[in-house]
């Protein structure tokens, strides 16, 4: 007989006799309806998957601590987690590829994701970066669309380089990141190995109800490494995992992996006198102008126990911020405060803040009521589910109340000037790289771009020229080497020009007709 603590149970708590053998008429069967437990089973197994993320669906995450080593920051923001030099909070942080679905290999060419949950003591802070400091857009009306390239074709179901360097041709504020993906940055060795960035500005504010801009940095302790294209594919011949193994495994092994925590500061004024617009996510700040202040030092030390459960159930949003810290102008950022916590809802439903891995360490009072999984008690104060009330039910704090933001402007739909803007600082980054830096690059964009159709090449070519001539040349001749290899041929990408260039099909005479159309 099983000891009473490893006793199997229904999910009711009714100790199981057996869970081998079903009920049937007989030893050959059929199986009887009432054999609940069997159907409870197989009902529970069909329910095992929750949507993935649309975007950033293959992740590693793991808890450890921010450590603060430095209070400079503290005279712009009065965020407690940063008060005393040696306080620690606890923290989740999730690695992520964007594109790949859940089943995609780790050591693929994409940025990763870089996202924090801060368990803070005045509720969780929730930092959703990205590895690079930028992004491809500036604007959320292009973030779907830009996703959209970066999964499949409708038709071939196969991502579409042509789709991708469509997009990116057409939007050419996306060269700065294109530059960063493609160059070896672009594909790091595991989750240890590469610098994390808040990306968009945030604000500071402090007790004095000043408002400063600010952008977060996470430099790797680890150094960076980084895969060739072709290195990672002989790594992903073998193992699709890559990344959980690094991670998990120097975790395990006590390998703790640390980044140094910095931030950048501009004040209102200097804001309104940058030659580049500070709110612009495909925009960094120069370091010369705005050194980073230490912070402190992350250190992740503790796998999850249950990969779903702290993992694929954490939900972080740019929408969780804590006293000190605010937003800012940035229209992508603007655009996330809705979306991440609107896809959490759809993943993981209303309550999914309530989750423990999402849960804050804070104390929680709120009278967002029922719904699906509504699985928490009511705060020991069950007259008071509205609010005002007057049965001592939790209530507003005023000294939380943020300074207010300054903005000004007329309202409109502003279009972007064309200029020199979006070339500028991918050509500081270029101008930085070495002559082998830049040599792998060439070689990296033109493997992506090779095959895809010459109007699209040319294109894109032209941007690379604005940010200089020779950066363009350099990609025209790898190209041209490729061309005269017979054995770089990719029938993936013979079928996606076919598919994305042969006159459309769907004309009114032969468009498919579904069940049910007029
Ligand atoms: P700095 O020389 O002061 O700073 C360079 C920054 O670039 C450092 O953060 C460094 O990170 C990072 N870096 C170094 N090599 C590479 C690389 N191969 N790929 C990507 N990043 C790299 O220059 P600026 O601040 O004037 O910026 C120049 C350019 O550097 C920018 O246009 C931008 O493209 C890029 N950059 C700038 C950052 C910023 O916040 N200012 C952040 C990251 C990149 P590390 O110290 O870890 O080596």
């Amino acid at each position: 007989m099983a000891d009473i603590k490893n006793r199997l149970t229904t999910t009711a708590g009714a100790p199981v006799g057996d869970n081998q053998n079903s009920i049937t008429i007989g030893p050959r069967g059929p199986l009887l309806l009432q054999d609940y437990q069997l159907i409870e089973k197989l009902a529970h197994q069909n329910r095992e998957r929750i949507p993935e993320r649309v975007v950033h669906a293959k992740g590693w995450g793991a808890f450890g601590t921010l450590t603060v080593t430095s209070t400079e920051v503290t005279q712009y923001t009065n965020a407690k987690l940063f008060n005393e030099v040696g306080k620690k909070t606890d923290l989740l942080l999730r690695f992520s590829t964007v594109a790949g679905e859940q089943g995609a290999a780790d050591a693929e060419r994409d940025v990763r994701g870089f996202s924090f949950k801060f368990y803070t003591e005045d509720g969780n802070w929730d930092l959703v970066g990205n590895n690079t400091p930028i992004f491809f857009v500036r604007d959320p009306y292009k973030f779907p669309d830009f996703i959209r390239t970066q999964k499949r074709h409708p038709r071939t179901n196969l991502r579409s380089p042509t789709a991708m360097w469509d997009f990116w041709s057409l939007s050419p504020e996306s060269v700065h990141q294109v530059t960063i993906l493609f160059s070896d940055r672009g594909l790091p060795v595991g989750p240890q190995y590469m610098n994390g960035y808040g990306s968009h500005t945030f604000s500071f504010w402090n007790d004095a109800g000043e408002r400063y801009w600010c952008k977060f940095h996470f430099k790797t302790q680890q150094g960076h490494k980084h895969y060739t294209n072709e290195e990672a594919a002989e790594v992903i011949g073998k193992s699709r995992e890559s990344y959980q193994e690094e991670l998990y495994g120097a975790i395990h092994e006590g390998r703790f992996p640390k980044w140094t925590m910095y931030v950048q500061v501009m004040t209102q004024e200097q804001a309104k006198h940058t030659s580049y617009n500070p709110f612009d996510l495909t925009k960094v700040w120069p370091h010369s102008e705005f050194p980073l202040i230490e912070v402190g030092e992350i250190e992740l030390n503790k796998n999850p126990e249950n990969y779903f459960a702290q993992v694929e159930q954490a939900a972080f949003s740019p929408s969780n911020v804590v006293k000190g810290i605010g937003f800012s102008p940035d229209k992508m950022l603007q655009g996330r405060i809705f979306s991440y916590a609107d896809a959490h809802r759809y993943r993981l439903g209303a309550h999914y803040e309530a989750l423990p891995v999402n849960q804050p360490k804070a104390p929680v009072a709120h009278y967002h009521k029922d719904g699906l999984l509504r699985f928490f008690a009511d705060n020991g104060n069950p007259d008071a589910y509205y609010e005002p009330n007057s049965f001592d039910g939790p209530a507003q704090d005023p000294s939380y109340n943020e300074p207010p933001m300054e903005v000004e402007g007329i309202a409109k739909r502003w279009e972007q000037p064309v200029g020199d803007d979006d070339f500028v600082q991918p050509r500081a980054l270029w101008t930085m790289f070495s002559d082998e830096q830049k040599g792998r690059l060439y070689h990296n964009l033109a493997a992506a771009m090779h095959g895809i159709p010459d109007f699209i090449i040319e294109r894109q070519l032209g941007h690379f020229a604005k940010v200089d001539p020779a950066y363009a040349q350099g990609v025209r001749d790898a190209l041209a080497t490729l061309d005269k290899s017979e054995e770089d041929r990719e029938t993936h990408k013979d079928v996606d020009r076919m598919a994305m260039t042969e006159p459309h099909k769907n004309t009114e005479a032969e468009a498919p007709k579904f069940e049910g159309a007029k």
